[in-house]
């Protein structure tokens, strides 16, 4: 198939843009210490899982339970868990998960330790167990310090759990757009990180892990020298917003290219200024921003709503017609995923394979 022979609204992947950055990532931690483990909640797809590990990936991190089944079933051999897994029924089916898999998971609650670690008694399995600690983002975490380490050594005494290290990450400051004010959270953070280290160390306990990072501040987490393990996520896709951080010279940063892109079609065009697509709120997601139109510079997308979006056209300068077809840049590339069963895989104008995103909705 090509392009045109596309029904639409579709999930393309740009696959050159797409290999190009996936080798930009793993050439960044060559040849370093640094391990990737990059996120699944971005792709919420085997196949993709299986191209980051080909280039050097350990293994990939999942923000849900489900999401870890589905890359467990899909040949993934070893998933963190990088948030909190709360009640009996998601920590059975995580502790269960263990017989197949090397799983992780984040923790910030003794209860949930106590719970975590009968569960994988109970299945026979073992957990890796990281502190998560609240670098500044306000969200989960303990506090870093001695309230880490004191959670960290009652992971220590269970038999079912293995004290690995602490995550340490940063979501609000991924998306801060000055390079500066980017480059001095993390420096934060990584303090916190390396503190908390440090105290783990001195108390005898196992921290062989420091993870966090994400495609926003990663140069700065390599860099610290703390940091041992990245979760980058969204920079095998980016999106219009991850576009508009910028670098040391105030410009937007364009180490990773845009590669995901819904196709739409136009499905009416009333009036000489405004056509409307068929890609709306079921399609992609706008949370942060609605898309832009690939490689026409003067349409603008204004207005979205279940089904439809709203592009504004100059009619001095755009052309186009009903059933025309148009690449859209989502706003934000992880739940844009999650509202679609598949991407199309494309080199130049060719579909090249069909991926199922066999996490879409693994929201338990
Ligand atoms: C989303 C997320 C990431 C990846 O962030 P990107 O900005 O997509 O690279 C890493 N770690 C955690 C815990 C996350 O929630």
């Amino acid at each position: 198939m090509e392009l045109g022979d596309i029904d639409t609204p579709a999930l393309l992947i740009d696959l050159d843009a797409y290999e190009r950055n996936l080798e930009r990532m793993a050439d960044k931690v060559q040849a370093t210490t640094v391990r990737l483990r990059p996120h699944a909640k971005t792709h919420k797809c085997p196949i993709i899982a299986r191209h980051q590990m080909v280039l050097g990936a350990i293994g990939q991190c999942c923000q849900k339970v489900g999401e870890a089944e589905a890359m467990v079933r899909g040949g993934v051999p070893d998933v963190l868990v990088s948030n909190e897994v709360v009640g009996k029924s998601k920590i059975r089916r995580l502790a269960a998960l263990a017989r197949l898999a090397r799983i992780g998971v984040c923790v910030d609650n003794q209860q949930v330790v106590a719970d975590t670690d009968e569960a994988a008694q109970t299945f026979g399995t073992r957990l890796d167990v990281l502190i998560e600690i609240d670098v500044g983002t306000q969200r989960c975490g303990v506090s870093a310090g001695e309230d880490a380490r004191n959670l960290a050594q009652m992971v220590d005494r269970c038999t079912g759990l293995r004290l690995g290290g602490i995550q340490a990450y940063h979501g609000s400051a991924q998306h801060i757009r000055s390079y500066e004010t980017r480059r001095r959270a993390i420096e934060q953070c990584a303090q916190k990180a390396q503190h908390t280290r440090d105290l783990f160390e001195r108390a005898g306990l196992n921290c062989e892990i420091v993870s966090g990072a994400g495609t926003g501040t990663h140069p700065f987490d390599i860099a610290s020298g703390v940091y041992n393990e990245l979760q980058v996520g969204s920079y095998i896709f980016m999106d219009a917003d991850y576009l508009k951080n910028l670098g040391a010279d105030g410009k937007p940063i364009r180490d990773f290219e845009p590669s995901l892109f819904v196709l739409t079609s136009v499905m009416s065009h009333p009036v000489a200024d405004r056509a409307v697509v068929d890609a709306g709120l079921k399609a992609l997601s706008t949370d942060c921003g609605l898309p832009t139109v690939w490689q026409h510079e003067h349409m603008a997308y204004v207005s979205v709503s279940d089904e439809h979006g709203v592009v504004k056209l100059d009619p001095a300068r755009d052309s186009i017609a009903v059933g025309d077809k148009l690449s859209l840049l989502p706003g934000h590339c992880d739940p844009t995923v999650n509202l679609h069963d598949w991407y199309v895989a494309m080199r130049g104008g060719s579909v090249e394979g069909i991926w199922p995103i066999t996490a879409r909705g693994a929201g338990r």
